[in-house]
């Protein structure tokens, strides 16, 4: 069954990989971005070229405006949503919690928390059968940090996707019986940009030897849990937390 989804910070890494994987399953697609929008452009014509339709939507997820008019925006192109992944996120240059200011940690948290909590509420309100919604899923990137703990680099990061879990956990609840599937995947050391945002392009490569499985996971291998849980597949599949992490 054709789906349409909207995907936030999906002009890159893993985000990127899911719209693709979804426009191969024929699904049209909401692609959000920040500020690239070369990259958007360039995720929307892969999505197309796999067999879906997609248009690209600037708008920074710590913004509310922005989150509702992205959300209008997919609504206007493509129709009622039936599924939406909470994805964008950043992380900050390494450091210790006692050397962090606030700068830092407001932006880290009014992104990766807020924008995620305030995306999984505009995705409540369009998908809930009571308000007029056709059901659906969520599915919200949390990261293997929130079980780790970053320390040494990103007490921050790894406290925000902590809420990230939470937040899953309490809206599967909250959502069950109106259609509304909540899930999360807590990816490991995956080959993204976001590594070098961080001042360390090489991480993923470095401490993916480390892993169980012995490298860094690609972002196709975490965009298809993400299409799995978005799929009639999952149709069971609430309120879970899938580490998608090689066994870290
Ligand atoms: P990435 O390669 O750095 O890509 C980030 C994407 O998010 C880009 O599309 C970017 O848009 C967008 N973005 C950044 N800030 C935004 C904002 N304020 N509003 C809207 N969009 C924004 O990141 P990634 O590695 O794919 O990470 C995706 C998610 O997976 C994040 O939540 C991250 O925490 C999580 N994760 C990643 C890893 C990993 O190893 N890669 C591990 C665990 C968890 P522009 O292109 O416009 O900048």
């Amino acid at each position: 069954m054709s789906k349409v989804i909207l995907i936030t910070g999906a002009s890159r890494g893993i985000g990127r990989s899911a719209a693709i994987l979804a426009g191969a399953r024929g699904w049209s697609v909401g692609v959000n971005y920040a500020s690239n929008r070369a990259a958007a452009d360039e995720t929307v014509a892969a999505v197309e070229a796999a067999g879906g339709m997609a248009i690209a939507i600037e708008g920074d997820v710590s913004d509310e405006a922005a989150i509702i008019a992205m959300f209008d925006a997919t609504e206007h192109a493509f129709g009622k949503l039936d599924g939406v992944v909470n994805n964008a996120g950043i992380v900050a240059p390494g450091s210790m919690l006692a050397d962090m200011d606030i700068a830092r940690m407001k932006r880290m948290f009014d992104v990766n928390v807020l924008g995620a909590y305030l995306c999984a509420r505009e995705a409540a309100r369009r998908m809930m059968t009571s308000r007029g919604g056709k059901g659906g899923s969520l599915v919200n990137i949390s990261s293997a940090a929130a079980r780790i703990g970053g320390p040494g680099e990103y007490v921050d990061y790894a406290g925000s996707k902590g809420a990230i879990d939470t937040l899953t956990l309490g809206l599967a609840k909250e959502l069950g019986r109106d259609g509304v599937r909540v899930n999360a995947i807590r990816p490991g050391l995956i080959e993204t940009d976001i590594h070098a945002s961080g001042g360390k392009p090489d991480r993923a490569q470095q401490l993916g030897v480390t892993t169980p499985i012995g490298r860094p996971g690609t972002a196709d291998e975490v965009g298809e849990s993400i299409v799995w849980l978005l799929s009639d597949a999952a149709s069971y599949v609430t309120g879970a937390i899938l580490d998608v992490a090689g066994g870290r």
